[in-house]
């Protein structure tokens, strides 16, 4: 009896509100609930069946100018040192609205990323190692080698640790050197054919010891440096400009230079590894080693979590794990135990952009079939004395019959082109 009663009451209620819905449109008004009177879900009027949508939810590269006062930051690398096709090592390009570039590490896959934007390579002329792991500078020698064939007209500047820890040959100088006799060969076969200016390197050491000491200033952008507990020889930034203020981890436990000097930081971009469960049953790693990475070497989410809540910055940014489906919830709830404040659980070709009215985060959608962006420069080869000359005997593996084709190319881009190329296979 008192169950009927129930249903009753509820019926009388269901029809109440019922009437009150379509009293609201009868009337004209917009029939929304009461309660809810001040939110409009109705499409703004600059919407249009026609025209470009007044609002992008994702960013494609290229298409949008960077304001003044702006900064952009886009993530060319969210993971792990195993590279994926969904997330390469660590890498992100921060963009200024004073033109400035900087590429804060360069991990293994990242280079790729960065192509996919589209920007001409002669303005990304500056590159900062927070440390020496490959999944932090892995794609940095094939970055530097292929300048001439992406159009870089410049020099590349590395700005990275110095040694004078625990070994001297341990710094970036050191091993900047040896990539360039690595590189050795494809340098020097390359003379006289190619623009071989961007074949230069300008490494400066900063001394990754110091305690928010500067390591970069020009065009208004300061950037300073904090040791990071990682080993040694690895560091943190810290970015300001234009009253926006960045920082960026690197790998780092939890350590108080970056709690000190990272307070209400605009973004602050910081390591959150994979959970412990993860390294063992993905990684396969036994308990002891997955312990030891994620508690000794690295920070761990709830590790993020509480330098978040220790820093308070206006958006976080966890990145340097594998985000997927399975491995995000524990994440999520490892860092929520302890930070309750805005977080982004980095991807790759996320992107922020940063004013002083606050962080807006989307999804860059780049081209994949981009083209190397053209010079910035006139092209310049190197002529004289110093061109390199493959050996007659080498180039006599050339067939007669080829002769032939060869200068067919030729002459077919000369009427094309109105030139006057002539085919020479030998000095
Ligand atoms: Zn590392
Ligand atoms: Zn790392």
């Amino acid at each position: 009896m008192s169950a009927l009663k129930t249903l009753g009451i509820g019926a009388i209620v269901a029809l109440i509100g019922i009437m009150i819905y379509l009293w609201g449109h009868s009337d004209g008004r917009s029939g929304k609930p009461p309660g809810l009177a001040d939110v409009s879900y109705a499409a703004p009027k600059e919407w249009s069946p026609t025209k470009a949508s007044p609002s992008h939810e994702v960013y494609y590269p290229g298409t949008e100018d960077l304001k003044p006062d702006e900064m952009r930051v886009i993530a060319c690398g969210s993971g792990m040192p195993m590279p994926r096709l969904k997330q390469a090592a660590a890498c992100f390009l921060i963009e200024l609205g004073n033109g400035d570039k900087f590429i804060f590490d360069m991990g293994t896959g990242s280079m790729a990323r960065l192509y996919a934007l589209g920007i001409p390579l002669d303005y990304l002329d500056k590159v900062f190692l927070t440390h020496l792991h490959a999944d932090h500078m892995g794609d940095l020698p094939a970055f530097f080698i292929y300048g001439p064939q992406n159009n870089r007209s410049v020099p590349l500047r590395i700005w990275g640790p110095g040694g004078g820890g625990t070994r001297p040959e341990w710094g970036t100088k050191a091993a900047m050197d040896s990539m360039l006799d690595m590189w050795a060969w494809m340098t020097g076969t390359l003379v006289g054919t190619i623009d071989t200016r961007s074949m230069n390197l300008e490494v400066t050491e900063y001394d990754w010891s110091k305690i928010n000491g500067v390591i970069y200033e020009d065009n208004g952008v300061v950037i300073r440096s904090i040791p990071a507990v990682h080993f040694e020889q690895s560091a943190s930034f810290i970015l300001e400009w234009n009253g926006l203020k960045l920082a960026f981890s690197g790998d780092t436990l939890p350590n108080k230079w970056w709690i000190e000097h990272t307070q209400g930081v605009d973004l602050s971009i910081h390591e959150s590894i994979f959970m412990p469960d993860t390294a063992v049953t993905k990684w396969k790693f036994s308990g002891q080693e997955a312990l030891n990475a994620v508690t000794t070497i690295h920070a761990n989410p709830a590790f993020f979590g509480k330098v978040m809540a220790m820093t308070r910055p206006k958006h976080a940014v966890a990145y340097h794990f594998q985000n997927d489906f399975d491995t995000l919830p524990a994440t999520i709830r490892a860092v929520e135990q302890v930070y309750d404040g805005p977080v982004d659980y980095a991807q790759d070709f996320m992107v922020w952009n940063l004013t002083k009215d606050g962080v807006r985060t989307r999804i860059a959608v780049p081209n994949p079939e981009y083209y190397p962006t053209p010079p910035l420069q006139e092209k310049q080869i190197m002529t004289g004395g110093d061109r390199y000359q493959t050996p007659d005997w080498v180039l006599d593996g050339f067939p007669d019959e080829m002769d032939a084709v060869a200068r067919k190319i030729y002459d077919d881009f000369n009427k094309e082109h109105g030139t006057e190329y002539q085919f020479q296979l030998k000095k």
